[in-house]
């Protein structure tokens, strides 16, 4: 019955548009399910810094006696194209119809999590409090998560977010340090073919700056990239100005903040020699975190993990993730939900993987309890 009422869920859940910013109708689909299931529910006021719709969800279920707390959290934001996703369940699987996402990144997180706390209030088991963190935005750069009052954190003991692809018992235990930057480079425009001697090119000292500093994969924890560059006016036009934006992430804090300096240096020096000067804005996008295998919550996680019959993977990412937000106020794991080829129009996901995902968080609350 309940197996039936898990998927009845994640099917109401992907049949509700949610694209970024205008995420408040599945919102209200979630707060009504974790009403029911005897949470206190309330929304907050992130709606005025993320412009989306509707806040983020913060419910909060009673523990039975004073245990320790676990905060549970998924986003409810899907990537274009994830209007009138048609879900197609066949074969043990549910895919889109095929003009849309699936939209389980991150409505299986969600599914599971609600499942989990309706579970919880029917067992009649002993359990600590359980916080569940719902946000808005999340695919156009963590902006729900950013936005939170992270208090509400506060008093947890453990925070899983339900956001990884890959099979249920998948644990990030590592995610990157990421930094973005802007670099304005400026030169002096002239006539490219009247008085080229005028002019000084901000698009050459541009192409020796990208040229001076590494990019791709720059060893196993540390990668970095140009991701845009935008300016010149015309051909006959010695450019004055170019706007270069690209990122640098590691797991290293130390190698992140070296890289980083190396990068802006190569592109002063480059703006230099050409007579030019560079100003280069760098924003901290997210701090990263790691976590050594024997550390106590990655031991409870992978019991819990063995409690359902799951084998334990534990993974860095290079990837961010509200838990990159959530991680420097309480320890933070990211958790495999089973959705597969995520952000395309093939994405997936087994039954068989909602249902151990939403047994694991039954494992998880059952431990923290012992
Ligand atoms: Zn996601």
């Amino acid at each position: 019955m309940s197996d039936a009422r898990l998927l009845e869920t994640f099917l109401d859940l992907v049949r509700i548009d949610s694209p970024t910013g205008a995420e408040s109708q599945v919102a209200e689909y979630c707060a009504r399910q974790l009403k029911a299931a005897g949470c206190t529910v309330r929304f907050d006021d992130s709606a005025e810094q993320t412009g989306a719709d509707v806040g983020n969800i913060i419910a909060h279920l009673e523990g039975s006696e004073v245990l320790r707390t676990l905060v549970l959290s998924a986003h409810m934001d899907c990537v274009d194209p994830c209007a009138g996703v048609e879900p197609v369940v066949e074969g043990g699987l549910v895919r889109s119809a095929g003009d849309t996402v699936l939209g389980g990144d991150d409505k299986a997180g969600i599914a599971a999590i609600i499942e989990s706390i309706h579970r919880l209030a029917e067992s009649g088991s002993h359990h600590g409090p359980v916080r569940v963190v719902l946000t808005v935005s999340e695919e156009t750069g963590l902006q729900g998560a950013k936005a939170l009052d992270h208090s509400v954190l506060d008093g947890g003991d453990l925070c899983l977010v339900l956001d990884a692809d890959g099979e249920p018992g998948g644990i990030v235990i590592g995610a990157p340090t990421h930094y973005t930057f802007a670099a304005m480079f400026m030169g002096t425009t002239a006539h490219a073919g009247v008085s080229p001697e005028k002019g000084t090119s901000a698009i050459s000292m541009a192409a020796k700056a990208i040229c001076a500093f590494p990019q791709g994969r720059l060893d196993d924890e540390t990668t970095a990239n140009v991701g845009t560059i935008s300016g010149g006016t015309a051909t006959n036009v010695i450019p004055g100005s170019v706007l270069v934006t690209g990122e640098c992430r590691s797991l290293d804090a130390a190698r992140v903040e070296l890289l980083r300096s190396g990068m802006e240096q190569a592109m002063n020096e480059a703006a230099r020699a050409e007579g030019g000067r560079v100003t280069v804005t760098w924003t901290r996008e997210y701090e990263g975190f790691r976590f050594d295998q024997g550390d106590p919550v990655v031991d409870l996680v992978s019991a819990a993990c063995v409690d359902v019959g799951l084998v334990p993977r534990t993974f860095n990412t290079g990837g961010g993730s509200d838990g990159s937000i959530f991680a420097s106020r309480i320890p933070t794991l990211v958790l495999s939900c089973g959705m597969s080829e995520v952000h395309s129009t093939s994405e997936q996901i087994k039954i068989a993987d909602l249902e151990s995902l939403t047994a694991l968080m039954g494992a998880v609350i059952a431990r923290m309890a012992k």
